[in-house]
C-alpha cells in the first residue's frame, strides 16, 4: 500500500530503489549454544569472518580513488583497528569458549555488553563510537558463515550486491556512506540524524541523496518495498503508484535540464543584471570538493574546515601530514585564494586524540574553536607552522572560528607572526602577505565588530553558529523545527550591522553559512549588502544563476523595507515582491 513519510533533506538528488532495512543497534540473534566439541569449529568461524571483515575493509580501502581514498580511508582504518582490538577479540573468545555461545550469539552478548557502558555516558563523541562498534560486530555478523582458501576469502566473501538498494537505517556512519556508494546503494533514509551532521556533509560530498530525520521510518518501510526517495524536499514514498513513478521521472528529466542548463554557467562571470561582480568561493571538505570548486571557477576556497583531517585521524596529525594537505588545497586552486579555518573542535567534533573536552555541561558554549586551540599551544603552533609553510605555494588566507572577543585575535596574530618566522628560519618560503580574518558566529562579535575589525584583513560569517546562538536553538536539534532559521528580524539586523561595519572600514566580509550556498537567499543577501559568498560546490551554479538573475541596486534600494519586517512571514512576502 502506498505511503508517504517525510524526513529532512540532508543530501540532494532522488532514488528509486528497493529498501534495504537495517533495525538499529542490537543485533537480533537468539540465543544459541553449543557443545564442547563444537568450541575449536566455532572459534574458527569466528576468527574466519574476522579476517574476511578486515579482508574487506582493506579491499574498499583500495577500491577507493583519489580524495575519497584519503578522506574515508581513515574511517575505515579506526574500523580496522577495533577489529583488532585484542580486549575484543579475547572476550569474544571466552564467550564461547567458557558460554558454549554460538558466535553469532556471543557478538550480541559482547556488542551489548559494550553498548551498556557507552550509552551510559552522556558524551556524544563515545555515542559515535558506539556506531563504529555497531558496524563493525555487523560486518563480523554477515561474514559468519564465509570461508577462506588459502587464509584468504572465499567466494563468499566479496560484499553483497547491493546495486539498486536504498538503505534505510538508524543511522549512518560516514566510513558506511561511501562503501555503500562503491556497491551501488541509491540512497540513504535514516530515522535519527542531522543535515548539518558530518555523514550529511560526507553524503553531499558523494553525491549520494540523503534524507534524514524520518523517525517513522524503519516502523513503516518493510524489506523489499519499492522506494523513491526525494533529497531535495526529504520526502519518501513507500510502494509509489503509477502517478508518482511518472512524476519521478518527469522530476529526473527536469534535474537533468537543470544540470545542463547550469553547467551553462561554469565560465560564467558572478555578475548580477545592473553589472556588479560578487566574489562566488566554496567551502572544502576534501580533495573533490577542491577539484570541483577549481572547475566551476570558484574565486577560491572561502572556508576550509581544517578540523576534518583531526576527525579522521586516530591521533594528531604531524606539521608534515598537515602541510601536505594544506599544499595540495593551495596547488589545487591554482593561485586562487585558499582560506584555512584553523582548528575548530569541540562541540558536537570531537576528535580522536582527545583534544576537545568530554562530558562538558553544555559543549556549544564550551571549549570550542579558538578557546580550545589557544588552550593547546603547541597543537596550534604545529597547525600555523603548517599552514604558514603552505602559503609559500599560493595566496593564503587564515580565518579564526568562534571569536568573541579582541584578545583572541591578538593572542592568534602573535602565535601565526611566530610560526612564520619559525618556518623561515628552517629555510621554507612562507608569505609574508597571508590574509588574517575572524569568524562572526558568536552574536557579541558581531555586534563589537567595530571593535576588532582593524586587527583583521577580512571577515567571514558562519551562519550556521551565528544563528543557532542568537536564537537559543540548537542547530543539530531538528525537533527545534522552523525555530532555526535565518529568517528572524533579530538575525538580519545584526548581519546587515556586521556587512555595514566591514563597508565602512573598507575590509571585505565573506558568509561561509550554509545560507550562502541556499539560492532562496541570494537577493536578501545581496539586500543586505553581501558581496562575498563561498558554499560547497554543489550549490555553486544555483547561486551564480540567482546572481546573474538579481538587480543588486533595486534589491539595495529595498533593503529599508526588508528592515522593517516583524517576523518570518514578513521576510518571506518581502523576498517574494523583490525583483
Ligand atoms: C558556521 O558556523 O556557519 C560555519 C561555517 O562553520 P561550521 O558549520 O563548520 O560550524
Ligand atoms: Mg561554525
Amino acid at each position: 500500500m502506498r505511503v508517504q513519510l517525510g524526513g529532512h533533506p540532508a543530501s540532494r538528488g532522488s532514488a528509486l530503489g528497493r529498501a534495504r532495512v537495517r533495525q538499529p543497534r542490537a543485533l537480533d540473534v537468539a540465543e544459541k549454544r553449543i557443545t564442547a566439541k563444537q568450541v575449536p569449529a566455532e572459534l574458527e568461524r569466528l576468527h574466519t569472518a574476522i579476517t574476511v571483515t578486515r579482508a574487506e575493509m582493506q579491499a574498499l580501502r583500495e577500491k577507493l580513488q583519489g580524495a575519497l581514498h584519503k578522506d574515508v580511508g581513515e574511517f575505515i582504518e579506526l574500523h580496522a583497528m577495533l577489529l583488532d582490538d585484542p580486549e575484543l577479540l579475547h572476550d569474544l573468545d571466552q564467550l564461547i569458549r567458557s558460554e558454549k555461545y554460538a558466535a553469532g550469539y556471543a557478538l550480541r552478548v559482547q556488542r551489548d555488553k559494550l553498548a551498556a557502558v557507552f550509552e551510559g555516558m552522556d558524551d556524544a563523541y563515545l555515542k559515535s563510537r558506539l556506531d563504529d562498534l555497531d558496524h563493525v560486530i555487523g560486518r563480523i555478523h554477515a561474514n559468519l558463515d564465509h570461508t577462506l582458501i588459502d587464509g584468504r576469502p572465499g567466494k563468499h566473501a566479496a560484499p553483497k550486491g547491493v546495486a539498486g538498494d536504498i538503505l534505510v537505517a538508524d543511522n549512518i556512519a560516514p566510513s558506511e556512506l561511501a562503501q555503500l556508494q562503491a556497491q551501488g546503494v541509491l540512497a540513504v533514509v535514516t530515522a535519527q540524524g542531522s543535515a548539518l551532521s558530518h555523514s550529511a556533509i560526507l553524503a553531499r560530498s558523494l553525491h549520494l541523496p540523503l534524507v534524514v530525520g524520518a523517525a517513522q521510518a524503519l516502523g513503516r518501510i518493510n524489506e523489499g518495498d519499492t522506494l523513491i526517495v526525494d533529497g531535495d524536499s526529504g520526502a519518501i514514498i513507500v510502494e509509489p503508484n503509477g502517478d508518482d513513478l511518472h512524476a519521478y521521472r518527469e522530476r529526473l528529466r527536469e534535474a537533468a535540464r537543470e544540470r545542463r542548463e547550469l553547467a551553462r554557467l561554469r565560465s560564467k562571470p558572478t555578475r548580477t543584471r545592473d553589472g556588479f561582480d560578487v566574489v562566488l568561493a566554496a567551502n572544502a571538505e576534501s580533495g573533490e570538493d577542491i577539484a570541483s570548486a577549481h572547475e566551476l571557477g570558484a574565486a577560491g576556497l572561502g572556508l576550509f574546515r581544517t578540523e576534518f583531517l583531526f576527525l579522521q585521524s586516530a591521533g594528531l596529525p604531524s606539521e608534515e601530514q598537515q602541510f601536505h594537505v594544506y599544499r595540495n588545497a593551495v596547488l589545487g586552486m591554482a593561485g586562487r585564494p585558499v582560506t584555512f579555518r584553523t582548528l575548530d573542535l569541540g562541540a558536537d567534533k570531537a576528535d580522536h586524540a582527545g583534544l576537545a573536552v568530554a562530558n562538558e555541561e553544555n559543549p556549544a558554549l564550551g571549549v570550542r574553536g579558538v578557546r580550545l586551540t589557544l588552550a593547546h599551544g603547541d597543537v596550534f603552533d604545529t597547525q600555523l607552522r603548517a599552514i604558514a609553510r603552505a602559503s609559500g605555494y599560493g595566496p593564503v588566507r587564515v580565518l579564526v572560528p568562534m571569536v568573541s572577543r579582541r584578545e583572541e585575535l591578538l593572542a592568534v596574530k602573535r602565535r601565526l607572526k611566530r610560526a612564520v618566522a619559525q618556518v623561515r628560519a628552517r629555510g621554507h618560503a612562507a608569505s609574508d602577505r597571508i590574509q588574517f580574518g575572524a569568524m562572526i558566529e558568536v552574536p557579541a562579535a558581531a555586534f563589537a565588530v567595530h571593535g576588532f575589525i582593524d586587527l583583521v584583513d577580512f571577515l567571514s560569517i558562519g551562519t550556521n553558529d551565528l544563528v543557532q546562538y542568537m536564537l537559543a536553538a540548537d542547530r543539530n536539534n531538528e525537533a527545534l523545527g522552523e525555530l532555526y532559521s535565518p529568517l528572524h528580524p533579530g538575525v538580519l539586523r545584526l548581519l546587515f550591522n556586521v556587512l555595514e561595519t566591514g563597508w565602512q572600514a573598507r575590509k571585505p566580509v565573506a558568509m561561509c553559512g550554509e545560507i550562502a550556498g541556499d539560492a532562496r537567499f541570494t537577493r536578501l543577501l545581496l539586500a543586505l549588502g553581501l558581496t562575498e559568498f563561498s558554499m560547497h560546490p554543489s550549490t555553486l551554479l544555483e547561486v551564480r544563476r540567482a546572481i546573474r538573475g538579481a538587480d543588486r541596486s533595486a534589491l539595495l534600494a529595498e533593503s529599508w523595507r526588508l528592515m522593517q519586517c516583524r517576523d518570518r512571514a514578513g521576510i518571506e512576502k518581502w523576498l517574494d515582491s523583490v525583483p
